[in-house]
């Protein structure tokens, strides 16, 4: 069974109609890239998961873990074990590497009254194990998170979401403004992490990189998928990548 499916999602801003039927799945343990130019519909389909608002999921299902969670609070979500790294990473720049890490403690643990959550709620990893991913993050504890450079300010973001209770984590471009040094240190730590067990699915403009760690890719057009396949699948179709990557 797939962890999370996208069956015929149709979402919207307003009156525009952003996602056309959309349908993929995440299966356990692995990377899914989404991949696609501007504009194409990825961060729309990550904050439709995530039941951010807008936009609004007017029809379709998400399933995830074998439940309905289409329309749920967006906290729901959240405990149920997904989580969003934005694109602007969303950490506390006047707060220490360390302050934001015991951060994501406290709203692990925030009571939270959804039935079925408490029951799948795991505690997420300690601040040890989020520094054996990033060392550097340990090189840093007590350095203002908003004097991080860009990769810094990544992973202390990833780290912050595997202190909750992830079990999906939602990559909304993480090598965004990277150098390539840093790239690749981003990229290690997102193999390690599905290696550990937790699941990724991975939005990325910079195609090349996102296939080469991705399990499966899927490509989308204006809203609706255009491909899906293995990674090694999309490496071969120069076609696919040509008219909807540009590489
Ligand atoms: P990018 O790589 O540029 O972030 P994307 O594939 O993530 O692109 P989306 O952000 O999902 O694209 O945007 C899909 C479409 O929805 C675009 O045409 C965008 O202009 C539109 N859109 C995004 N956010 C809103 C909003 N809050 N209100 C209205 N339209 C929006």
């Amino acid at each position: 069974m797939s962890l999370l499916t996208l069956d015929e999602v149709d979402a919207y801003y307003g009156e525009s109609h952003i996602l056309r039927d959309l349908s993929m799945t995440v299966e356990d343990g692995e990377i899914c890239a989404l991949l696609g130019r501007n504009g194409a519909g990825k961060t729309t389909t990550l904050r439709s998961i995530a039941s951010s608002k807008p936009p609004d999921v007017r029809d379709g299902t998400i399933t995830y873990d074998g439940e309905d969670i289409t329309g749920r609070a967006v906290e729901d979500v959240a405990m149920a074990g997904i989580s969003l790294v934005p694109e602007e990473r969303r950490i506390f720049a006047d707060l220490t590497v360390g302050e934001n890490l015991h951060l994501a403690d406290v709203a692990r643990n925030r009571s939270n009254t959804f039935g079925r959550s408490v029951q799948v709620q795991r505690s997420g990893m300690s601040t040890e194990d989020v520094f054996e991913f990033f060392p550097r993050l340990e090189e840093r504890e007590s350095q203002k998170a908003g004097t991080l450079s860009g990769g810094e300010q990544q992973m202390l973001a990833i780290g912050r979401a595997l202190k909750q209770n992830t079990e999906l984590l939602m990559l909304d471009e993480p090598y965004e403004g990277l150098a390539p040094q840093i790239i690749q240190a981003v990229e290690n730590a997102i193999e390690r992490i599905r290696d550990a067990g937790t699941t990724l699915l991975l939005v990325e403009q910079n195609a090349a990189a996102a296939i080469k760690i991705a399990d499966r890719c899927y490509v989308i057009d204006q809203g609706a998928i255009v491909f899906d396949g293995t990674a090694e699948e999309l490496r071969d179709d120069d076609e696919t990548r040509e008219r909807y990557l540009g590489v």
